[in-house]
């Protein structure tokens, strides 16, 4: 069946947005080398991610994504609202987010009213390395644009898939700064 989109300037460009430290501000108290310890395994900036295995710590990375201690980074989500508005973009989401943060992520987007500008929300139900799920969900879903605040995982992206525009972007910094 075929249906009608409209000549080629009608359609819309895919852009995908990480989550945390792009959509999503990281908890003010944690200092950032504290951080950056939790979810990588080494400090000196390789690809390789923490799975955290035990349920105990599993429960207090939940406990810490509460939405009330993971506020919005303002000034993306107002891009957000604008890209949305536009009507020339679609929005994803793509967070290598483990599967025992699904109902905290779906929180998150409730309780701060931004689930309608997006068109899906993807996060890492299969707890896959997170360089490898973001490299897959980009291809599969066709991202023109993906937008992430992992300068590592941004190079082993860049490496890997042509075509895609990859944008670094840095909680420091007032704008999108491109690599
Ligand atoms: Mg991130």
């Amino acid at each position: 069946m075929y249906f009608y989109r409209g000549n080629m300037s009608m359609r819309k460009t895919k852009i995908g947005f990480d989550l945390d430290g792009v959509v999503i501000g990281k908890p003010f108290f944690v200092p950032d080398f504290v951080m950056e310890k939790l979810v990588r395994l080494k400090v000196d900036h390789k690809l390789t991610y923490r799975y955290p295995e035990s349920k105990g710590e599993q429960y207090i990375r939940y406990l810490s994504h509460h939405p009330l201690l993971r506020p919005p980074i303002r000034k993306n989500i107002k891009l957000i609202k604008e890209l949305y508005k536009s009507n020339k973009y679609e929005l994803f989401v793509v967070s290598s987010r483990y599967s025992f943060l699904d109902e905290r992520t779906k929180d998150w987007f409730r309780f701060y009213k931004l689930r309608k500008f997006f068109k899906d929300i993807h996060i890492n139900m299969k707890n896959e390395q997170p360089h490898i799920y973001k490299e897959r969900m980009i291809k599969k879903l066709k991202l023109e644009v993906f937008i992430d605040d992992d300068k590592p995982l941004l190079n082993y992206l860049k490496k890997r898939i042509k075509k895609v525009d990859l944008v670094y972007v840095s909680d420091q910094h007032k704008h999108f700064s491109k690599k």
